[in-house]
Parts: C-alpha cells; sequence; structure tokens
C-alpha cells in the first residue's frame, strides 16, 4: 500500500510549478507532466488527509501527530477544568473522560502510528504523562512508571504495538487479508542488513521481533477444515441447528435456582432426539468482572514499576500493584493526598535544599519530611498502624484510618 499511495504523490506532483527557477533536487520525486482530471489540473501537494488520517510525503505521519496533538490540547484543558481539588471529578470520571474523548484519537490511527519514529510518539506520550499528573493530582516530579501503575494506564507506545499487533493478528487468521500478511512474513524472512528500506511490513515484523512473538505469529493460520469435510449444498437443510432462548431478566439478578430452572427449561425446549448437545458459557475475568475475554495480554503497566529506582521500590512495597480500592464518595482533595501517599515523593524542601525543615503538624525539624510523617511524627501515630518498614506502614493501616489521617494532617508537600 505504501507504495501505492507514495506513487499517487508522484503522480500528482508538479503541477503549475515554473521548472526552471527551483534548484535541480526539489523536482527529483516530482513527475514531469502534471496530472489532471476533466480538464482541471491536480495540485501538488505534500499532505493529504485520508480517512481521517493526514498521510505525508514519506509516510512519515509528522504532520498526522501535529495535527493530534493540537486535538488533544484544548480537551486536556477541559479535563483540567474538572480538577478542581473541593469537589473536582474523581479518578474514576477523568480516568473515563480520558479514554472516551483522549486516548480514543490516538488509538483510531494506532495501526499507521505503529510504524513512526520513537520521538514523534513521544510527543503523545507526554500528553498523556500530563493527563495522568490530573488524574492523580500527583507533582511534577512524580515517578512515570508509578504514575501509569497507580491509574493502570499503560504507555502509549506499547499501546498502539498492541493495538497493531493484535489487528495483524486478526487478519491472519482471514483469508481475505493474505497478501498483507505475506508481506509481513517475507520481512520476517529476509536479512535487516540487506533489506534497509523502511515499509510497513517490515517496521511491522521489527515490532513482532522486539516482543519475541515471532514464532505464536507464524502459528497464526486459519484453522484447515477436517478431511471428512465438504461444503453443503444449497438445496441440502443446515447440518446444525441453534436455539438460544433468553433469560428473564439480567443474569445478575436472578437467583441460582431460578437461573437452573430457566436452564433445564431452555434445553428441553431444544432439545430433538437423536441430536448432541454442547453447553458453552461466556468466559468471566475474576478479577475486573469482565466477560469474554479472549486474549488476556499482560500490559506493562505492572512489570515496569520494579526498575530499581527508591520511587518504583517504595510503590512496590505499599502497593504489590495491586489496584487501589477507593471508595467513589470520598472528595478529590482526599483521594490525590491518599494517592501521593501510594506514589511515594520527593518534598520542596528536599528539591529546592532547604532542609531541614519544621513538620507542619508537631514543629519538630526533619530532613525527611514524608518519612516523618508517617513514621515519627506524634499527630499522625494514633491513626497508623506502624511497622519498621516505613511503607509497610501504609499497607498494614485500614483505609478509614488513612482517610481519617490525611483529613485532618495533609501530608508534607
Ligand atoms: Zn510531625
Amino acid at each position: 500500500m505504501e507504495q501505492k499511495l507514495v506513487t499517487a504523490f508522484h503522480v500528482a506532483a508538479d503541477a503549475s510549478i515554473p521548472l526552471t527557477k527551483r534548484p535541480k533536487h526539489q523536482y527529483r520525486d516530482r513527475p514531469r507532466v502534471p496530472l489532471s482530471v476533466h480538464n482541471t489540473e491536480i495540485e501538488w501537494t505534500l499532505g493529504h488527509q485520508y480517512l481521517g488520517v493526514w498521510l505525508d510525503h514519506h509516510l512519515t505521519f509528522q504532520q498526522h501527530i501535529c495535527h493530534t496533538t493540537d486535538r488533544i490540547c484544548p480537551r486536556l484543558r477541559i479535563m483540567r477544568a474538572m480538577t478542581g481539588t473541593e469537589g473536582g471529578a474523581d479518578l474514576r470520571v477523568l480516568k473515563m473522560y480520558y479514554f472516551q474523548a483522549i486516548r480514543s484519537i490516538v488509538d483510531y490511527a494506532a495501526p499507521v502510528l505503529a510504524t513512526t519514529q520513537p520521538s514523534l510518539i513521544e510527543k503523545l506520550e507526554k500528553q498523556q504523562n500530563f493527563a495522568l499528573r490530573l488524574m492523580l493530582g500527583a507533582p511534577q516530579w512524580a515517578k512515570l512508571c508509578n504514575l501509569r501503575a497507580e491509574a493502570k494506564i499503560t504507555q502509549l507506545s506499547h499501546r498502539i504495538k498492541n493495538i497493531s499487533l493484535n489487528l495483524l493478528a486478526e487478519k491472519a487468521i482471514h483469508p481475505r487479508h493474505t497478501t498483507i500478511v505475506c508481506r509481513v512474513f517475507q520481512s520476517l524472512a529476509q536479512d535487516e542488513r540487506l533489506f534497509q528500506k523502511k515499509t510497513w511490513a517490515r517496521k511491522t515484523a521489527h515490532n513482532i521481533q522486539a516482543i519475541k512473538a515471532v514464532a505464536a505469529f507464524k502459528r497464526l493460520r486459519q484453522d484447515p477444515p477436517h478431511p471428512d469435510y465438504s461444503r453443503a449444498a444449497p438445496w441440502e437443510s443446515s447440518p446444525i441447528k441453534i436455539s438460544v432462548s433468553p433469560l428473564t431478566d439480567k443474569k445478575s439478578s436472578l437467583p441460582n435456582a431460578e437461573l437452573a430452572r430457566q436452564a433445564r427449561n431452555s434445553l428441553a425446549a431444544g432439545r430433538i432426539n437423536g441430536a448432541d448437545t454442547y453447553y458453552t458459557d461466556v468466559s468471566v475475568d475474576p478479577i475486573s468482572h469482565r466477560a469474554a475475554a479472549a486474549f488476556h495480554h499482560h500490559e506493562a503497566t505492572g512489570s515496569t514499576a520494579a526498575d530499581g529506582s527508591p520511587s518504583a521500590n517504595w510503590y512496590l512495597a505499599v502497593t504489590d500493584n495491586t489496584p487501589f480500592p477507593l471508595p467513589n464518595t470520598l472528595p478529590r482533595y482526599i483521594t490525590t493526598r491518599l494517592h501521593r501517599l501510594r506514589l511515594g515523593y520527593h518534598c520542596l524542601a528536599e528539591l529546592n535544599h532547604t532542609l531541614p525543615i519544621d513538620c507542619t503538624h508537631c514543629q519538630t525539624p526533619t530532613n525527611t519530611p514524608l518519612l516523618h510523617y508517617i513514621s515519627d511524627c506524634e499527630r499522625t501515630a494514633r491513626f497508623l498502624v506502624r511497622d519498621p518498614t516505613t511503607p509497610i506502614t501504609l499497607k498494614l493501616t485500614p483505609m478509614d484510618q488513612l482517610v481519617e489521617m490525611v483529613r485532618k494532617y495533609p501530608p508534607p508537600r
């Protein structure tokens, strides 16, 4: 496809450009004869929007990313307006807004963005980082991998590759898309030192190699039919009869006995003598309670948190990378304070080198304000179940006591 597009641009080139007044190198890629349709000359252009994606001359998608960041900016401003400390939207609402109004724009073009330069994706990543800080009310210097783990949001570069490869895996088992899949297979077999042209297939093959999924990808084929199978003639009756009887109410609202009764009735209604009966049920993820999760991808949110830095280790010790069961009723200023404790952070005085500083609650001078707040401060003592290892204290203390503590004595800034 790439080659065709580039050719299309070449053909569309050079309308009404005086050839003699420009340096020679500017015309290398441009056609000598302008293309015209119904006697209208088609203007030469270096970029064009097609199905919402900006295609540029060399398919770098730089123009598309500029366009995307411009679209995201005002949406981030709306998100910021939603985050008042008193009565502002909570993490759940902000996350939903982010997914639906912002990340969906990036997701849409993921298959083409997967082949762009990482430096271009970095621009989108910065916008996601800004959104993460808004969601969690975290300071500018909070560790990014901690923010992503706390909000359970994966890095955009990972997500873009995930979407693109999942799409390709889907195509690999569908006979209609054999050409596109064959080209990726071809690129996988080629030696990168010899084939250096950066085509879509080559970059996609590189992404597959990067996640060590070559073997799994090569196994993706359409299942062959059974040796005895032959396509039924149009006049023959269908070899399988499926009967579906819906429940009288939502599955979750019916008691088990009623569910069993309805299942037996449905079975009796569909039974035909001499026929086999197959049972099926949707699969439910026991943790997220989402139904029908055919592929569960371990996204990099959890594993990146343990990168060895002090604040990453702190986060791991406090949370074990498990979700934070926060009640929905808490005001935002409480939840942001709780998130900050879990994230672990340097206080302003530490960054400005103005230590020691007096604790704002008990006036004791300290060189480590956050540690003092959790392990030594006499004011917070009655709320906390203290442990010699400071982060464990946060894990042992019940939620309601933590809430009371941050309400009465805010953590140091
Ligand atoms: Zn104190």
